[in-house]
């Protein structure tokens, strides 16, 4: 630029606000100016954020002196203008701050602010890298005072612009992120086996391997090391480390690799495994599909082409996955992205391991649990994959969970969601309460992408959109293996326990499936869904039982810490001995969790080898994987779960599932709660039966002639959906209306209701009829915050953009009340 423009930059910030801010460009950074670079930017009295620019202009603001921003970060755009937009679209629909929108899209390396907490990286050694005075400053900081804030460190080191600084220093792993930390520890590692130095010369090499072969009893020694070197040296890489269990995998033996390690030979060495890495070699062909399966890819595509897009209703086993990787295939040979969003990536590692398999290193799986190095690689790659002169195609295919919704896709063909009718790809806290797979056929839209919604219990909603021509609809009925669906019996519980033959929570006819099942070596899976061991320590005098001090709700027994402990907050405190109330040490327990059932298993089956699956089990990183992999290498005979043990899983050997209590699912506590529970019981039937064999599954229940569980006996899906589509006509509900749910919340009762009591009358002076509330959910206070709910039902046919308008002119009015400000008021745009 020749003349001397006075530029000014809209930016947005990482900030719960719904606007960007204007600041001013200091002439020397004019030609730095963009649109979607990352700018520092002074704010309030003493902080500074990342922001992004959105819009460049030459005209100042009227009435206020804008500030300067301080440096600019990137030579180019970080996000395309498509992210952008889409940002805008989530923000508008979930009634959001674009601020917020920003925070969940961005890498939190993105975002390095003011108050951003750094440490030494725990690997950090002086010694190994060259630093500047400054940057020595810093580390000498840190190694007296654990952590500073950027804040901090601006004023050890008289500089105003730190990020430069401090990016230079997460980069050379000198420091990490407070909040990278945490992520770093759960790093996958594993045994690895290395060359000694001195045997990567040759001649020693060919050597010890002479002398090997001439003796039998070194001939597992000798395997060990060809092998070795035939693994090590097939990338150009020489050397490199080879993960101890692909050695074992291809026969070589323990005790032959621990006898070279102590020969020194070879190295063992604990490794991080890059989740990034896969390898290419193992890579094997599209599944040749049936001609079931034909025609519906012939169908989908069909769809497609009319811009469509595709429920793929398709039973268990049925070969959903066998069409996706036909689609992705397709898409890819367009040279095109797909996004492939899955509800937990946790639990998904069967099918990530299907598509590596094909698709190699095309295939990146993309989760907010990797640290920060791994998700700027896997952000830069795809930014990039798309772009018109990278001729690499890694990461074309994304796996993920919610949040790759927003990663900076540029040329998506396709999206997959996969279980679209499960609840975890909404997003609750923090804001914006987004849905993943209904903003990703909002994103899809903006690429003229195609979409596929597949599940075996797709959601009333996608299914009704199907029934209005909306959506096409795609059916794969039986399964690949031809092997029916299992058979669902139901333990009448009222008649057991009439003639005495319930034994604790088991069944007679439960106990004598089971029996069956491990007398022919075949696996059992027994679902609960609570953990803990005792919900209701209660008393049989008073029937008083013990309450949390910080929420409205009882305490749960957990046997193995013998506490009681509170699922809402986590306040813990020991069981009593006697009754609070009337002092009695009657004290009866009521109810089931995960770990009572074990319990009572060991004391049936005292033979059978018990495992368990719940949140209490699995809350280290990798000991859901190791308990699953106990169970599929046959260690475990049965496996009792809350609804983990539903999830993602493929087992081989299960002959019998039993659900312990679905009377705790028949309860109507919201207008999705059928939904949920014929979804969740016929998805973990769904795991019973083997490749050749009929399964059997067990429902433990008073209400046996109940109208979902004949449903659910029948497999007749089809006839629930009709059925609880008719209730939601009835009762106003989606998808026949549309959900917006106010939750207010204040440490103080009074506050709260008075609050809500106000908010709700000024929606009804709008809305009428169609507000509810306010009212106290089930559980009113949790964690020392009362709670008030208000639901607002809107016609689909009404103008939402009106609502909208209105809506956030009437929480504007609200906060305008001084006596409202500290409430805490929250909208979710249909909640899940
Ligand atoms: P879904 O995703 O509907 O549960 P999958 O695609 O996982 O079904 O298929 C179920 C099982 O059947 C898997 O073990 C899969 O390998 C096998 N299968 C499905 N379709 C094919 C096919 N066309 N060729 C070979 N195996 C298939
Ligand atoms: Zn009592
Ligand atoms: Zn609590």
């Amino acid at each position: 630029m020749s003349e001397r423009l006075t530029l000014f930059v809209e930016v947005v910030l990482p900030i719960p606000m719904a606007k960007a801010f204007t600041y001013r460009v200091p002439f020397e950074l004019n030609d730095q100016i963009q649109r979607f670079v990352r700018v520092i930017v002074p704010f309030g009295k003493s902080k500074f954020y990342t922001g992004i620019i959105t819009s460049i202009s030459e005209t100042s603001p009227k009435d206020f002196q804008a500030k300067y921003i301080e440096f600019v970060l990137d030579d180019e755009p970080i996000i395309y203008p498509a992210q952008y937009s889409f940002w805008q679209w989530v923000a508008n629909y979930y009634l959001a701050p674009i601020g917020d929108v920003m925070n969940a899209a961005l890498p939190s390396y993105f975002k390095l602010a003011s108050e951003t907490k750094v440490i030494l990286h725990p690997d950090f050694e002086e010694k190994n890298v060259n630093l500047t005075d400054r940057e020595i400053l810093i580390v000498d900081a840190l190694s007296v005072q654990e952590e500073l804030n950027l804040s901090d460190i601006s004023q050890i080191c008289g500089v105003k612009t730190v990020q430069p600084i401090i990016k230079r220093l997460i980069d050379l792993k000198v420091i990490i992120t407070r909040e990278d930390l945490s992520e770093r520890f759960s790093e996958k590692k594993a045994s690895f086996i290395v060359l000694e130095e001195n045997y990567k010369d040759e001649n020693l090499l060919s050597n010890l391997l002479e002398e090997l072969s001439k003796k039998t009893k070194d001939a597992g020694k000798e395997k060990v090391i060809l092998t070795f070197l035939h693994l090590s040296q097939t990338n150009q890489n020489e050397f490199q480390p080879i993960d101890k269990k692909d050695l074992i995998r291809m026969g070589c033996s323990e005790s032959s690799i621990k006898s070279l390690v102590k020969l020194q030979v070879l190295r063992q060495e604990s490794l991080v495994i890059s989740r990034l890495n896969y390898i290419n070699e193992f890579s094997s062909e599209l599944p040749k599909l049936s001609e079931k399966q034909e025609v519906a890819l012939t169908q989908i595509i069909d769809f497609h082409s009319e811009n469509k897009t595709v429920l793929l209703d398709g039973v268990t086993g049925s070969g959903k996955t066998a069409l996706y990787m036909h689609l992705i295939a397709k898409t890819i040979k367009e040279k095109k992205q797909v996004l492939f969003l899955v509800p937990e990536i946790a639990l998904t590692t069967q099918l990530i391991d299907r598509l590596a398999a094909v698709f190699g290193k095309q295939v990146g799986v993309y989760h907010s649990r990797f640290n920060s190095n791994e998700r700027i690689e896997i952000w830069n790659k795809i930014k990039n994959n798309s772009s018109a002169d990278n001729k690499s195609t890694d990461y074309q295919i994304v796996v993920g969970a919610r949040s790759s919704i927003f990663l900076p896709f540029n040329n998506l063909g396709l999206v997959i969601v996969d279980e679209e009718h499960e609840s975890s790809f909404k997003q609750y806290e923090p804001s914006p309460r987004y849905n993943a797979r209904d903003m990703s056929m909002v994103l899809a839209q903006g690429f003229k992408a195609k979409v596929v919604l597949g599940s075996a219990t797709p959601s009333i909603e996608t299914v009704y959109k199907a029934k209005e021509g909306k959506f096409g609809h795609v059916y794969l009925t039986e399964r690949f293996s031809k092997v029916e669906m299992p058979e669902i019996f139901v333990a009448d519980l009222k008649k057991e326990k009439a003639s005495n033959q319930l034994n604790g929570s088991f069944s007679s006819f439960l106990i004598s499936e089971i029996k069956t099942a491990l007398s022919q070596n075949e696996q059992v899976i027994l679902f609960q869904n609570r953990r803990g061991y005792n919900p209701f320590w209660s008393c049989e005098v008073c029937q008083h039982s013990p309450n949390c001090v910080n929420c409205d709700t009882t305490l749960n027994y957990h046997k193995t810490k013998n506490v009681l402990l509170c699922h809402y907050c986590g306040y813990s405190t020991s069981p009593m001995g006697s009754c609070m109330e009337c002092g009695s040490n009657r004290l009866s327990m009521n109810g089931f969790g995960t770990e009572r059932i074990e319990d009572e298993l060991t004391l049936l089956f005292p033979d059978a080898r018990i495992g368990r699956m719940d949140q209490d089990t699995t809350r280290t990183k990798n000991s859901h994987q190791k308990i699953i992999n106990n169970f599929q290498d046959g260690n475990i005979d049965i496996l009792i779960g809350t609804q983990m043990v539903a999830k993602g899983l493929d087992f081989d050997n299960v002959r019998l599932v039993g659900i312990i209590d679905a009377d705790m699912l028949l309860k109507r506590t919201d207008f999705r709660a059928f939904e949920k529970a014929f979804q969740l019981m016929s998805q973990v039937a769904g795991r019973a039966g083997r490749r050749d064999k009929r399964g059997i599954v067990v429902v433990q229940t008073h209400q046996p002639d109940h109208w979902l569980i004949e449903r659910l006996i029948d497999h007749d899906y089809e006839r629930f959906v009709e059925f609880e589509t008719s209730e939601r006509r009835n009762y106003h509900y989606p998808p026949f209306y549309k959900l917006i749910r106010f939750t207010l919340k204040h440490p103080n009762r009074e506050k709260v209701e008075n609050g809500s009591q106000y908010f709700g009358q000024q929606l009804r002076s709008i809305f009428n009829e169609r507000v509810i509330g306010p009212e106290y959910p089930i559980i009113p206070r949790i964690n020392n915050q009362y709670i008030q709910e208000i639901i607002l039902k809107i016609e689909n046919e009404a103008p939402l953009k009106k609502v909208k308008e209105r809506l956030v002119e009437l929480t504007d009015q609200f906060y305008s009340v001084p006596d409202f400000k500290p409430i805490r008021l929250t909208i979710d745009v249909d909640p899940a």
